[in-house]
């Protein structure tokens, strides 16, 4: 059994994992955090940010699971650096210094980042990397569409999609994609489509089209909670792990 604390515990993301976590017999969520005026979610009382040092002092969890904003992220990898703790955290849209930062802690403990905890998008990037192999100069475009309250876009999975993509061609991403000074996920050659709706969990589609041919491949989480266990999944599997910085990819390959 791994004693997890859960932070952004109030969130769609936070309030998924403690729900999930508590149909499983592997993992017991010790504590929650969330900056919110909430006192419980499910049956855990919410404590505040400032209080995660004395938190992990007491409970002395295996691994955070953090879906929060980055800037928070960030202090939480830092306390969890000083604590001995490993973190997870499925939180995206972090600027260059904070993934910094995350660098930083994952000197110190094990921290596993990922955009998206769905297995089935692990499958998509490598069917990815697979059709920018075989399809050399195919025109691209991606469109991802998520529900009206995300904060980020693109988001985390669509970048993430595209820097497969760069790597299989063996381009550089920032001249073949953007133009200097433009954010190259907004302003490619790939065009990057974002829709906003309603409460649509995530899709991702890929089209690659050539001459007289045209490949699509796509992804659609049908509920948060595929995300949710793919990240309890993480936290089990990162609580042995040597400090280092670890992707999702790394748990589905054992
Ligand atoms: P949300 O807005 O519903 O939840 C975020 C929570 O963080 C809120 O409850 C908010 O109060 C809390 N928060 C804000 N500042 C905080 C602080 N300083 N300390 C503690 N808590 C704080 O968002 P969500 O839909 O749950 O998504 C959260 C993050 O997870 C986003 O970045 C989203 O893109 C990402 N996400 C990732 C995956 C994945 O599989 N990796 C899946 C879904 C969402």
């Amino acid at each position: 059994m791994r004693r997890i604390g859960v932070t952004g515990a109030a969130g769609r993301m936070g309030r998924t994992v403690i729900e999930t976590a508590g149909d499983r017999e592997d993992v017991a969520v010790v504590f929650a955090v969330d900056a919110t005026d909430e006192e419980k979610v499910a049956d855990k009382p919410i404590h505040e940010p400032d209080d995660v040092a004395a938190l992990l002092a007491t409970h002395e969890p295996d691994a955070i699971v953090d879906f929060s904003v980055p800037e928070a992220t960030v202090a939480f990898a830092d306390a969890c650096a000083e604590a001995g703790v490993a973190l997870v955290t499925g939180t995206t849209g972090f600027e260059d210094d904070q993934l910094d930062s995350l660098k930083s802690a994952s000197e110190d403990v094990a921290v596993l980042k990922a955009a998206n905890f769905a297995r089935g998008i692990q499958a998509l990037l490598a069917t990815v990397r697979a059709a920018a192999g075989a399809l050399p100069g195919y025109d691209v475009e991606l469109t991802e569409t998520h529900h009206n309250k995300k904060q980020d876009a693109p988001s985390g999975t669509a970048k993430t999609l595209l820097e497969a993509l760069a790597e299989e061609r063996e381009e550089d991403f920032e001249e073949v994609y953007g133009r200097e000074g433009i954010d190259p996920r907004e302003a490619g050659e790939i065009g990057v489509h974002v829709r906003r709706a309603g409460d649509v969990r995530g899709e991702h589609e890929l089209m690659f089209a050539g001459n007289d041919e045209v490949l699509t491949l796509s992804h659609r989480a049908e509920d948060r909670g595929v995300f949710a266990a793919g990240a309890l999944d993480a936290a089990v599997w990162l609580a042995d792990r040597d400090p280092g910085l670890y992707t999702f990819g790394d748990v589905i390959e054992g």
